[in-house]
């Protein structure tokens, strides 16, 4: 084992401890592939799932096994018009599972998200039955200030130029606080202990994925 892979391990080990004390269920995979099989053996067949804009559960190929097995799958990315995209959002956040990334996670669980619709947000505080929270360990920070941190100085600025936003962040890769009508951090979320116990699902990933 690498030294990285040693620290991976440990920092996995100990995040599973503080989630689980904060009544998450919580796993760590070393690997994307050992994830999504964590993740697939999660979620019964037939059940109706969605997501959210990740890329972690994109790029680890998650979405891809769910439309090809046996699920009942919302895609909000399959609308054919702006109206259908907003039917689809809305029915996905009451599926039996709505899977998502973090923004960041602080070494003692605490996760930390922000959001332009609030969509996801009310997904994960309650309107999706389960929620699985697929997250790399390169989005753990020291602390919620510094999880905080993470989530509005990098995670959102590459999310606003994913989505093209007229931001003042997507033309100088910083954030400035806006308030423009197009900014993507109007909803700031802590979701500090999971209730009911064992709703919210973390896999965290070695493996570096999303931003
Ligand atoms: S500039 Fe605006 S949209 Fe960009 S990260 Fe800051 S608050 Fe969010």
């Amino acid at each position: 084992m690498t030294p990285l892979e040693t620290r991976n391990e440990l920092l996995g080990k100990t995040l599973v401890e503080k989630l689980e004390r904060r009544h998450f269920e919580a796993y760590y995979c070393p690997t994307a592939k050992e994830a999504l099989e964590k993740a697939l053996s999660l979620i019964p067949e037939k059940s109706s799932v969605s997501w959210g804009g990740s890329m972690t559960i994109r790029d680890m190929g998650l979405t891809k096994a769910l439309h090809e097995g046996n699920y009942e799958v919302i895609d909000r990315d399959l609308a054919k018009s702006p109206e259908e995209f907003q039917e689809l959002l809305r029915k996905g956040v009451s599926a039996d599972f709505y899977l998502m990334s973090a923004n960041a996670i602080s070494e003692d669980g605490v996760l930390v998200n922000i959001d332009g619709t609030g969509n996801r947000l009310a997904a994960l505080t309650y309107s999706a039955k389960n929620v699985i929270v697929l997250a790399s360990l390169s989005k753990v920070a020291q602390d919620v200030d510094a999880a905080l941190k993470r989530a509005r100085s990098y995670a959102a600025p590459v999310n606003s130029m994913r989505f093209m936003g007229n931001t003042p962040c997507a033309k100088t890769g910083l954030c400035h606080n806006c308030v423009s009508e197009q900014c993507i951090c109007n909803q700031v979320l802590f979701t500090r202990n999971c209730f009911p116990a064992g709703r919210i699902k973390v896999i965290l990933i070695g493996e570096t994925f999303g931003f």
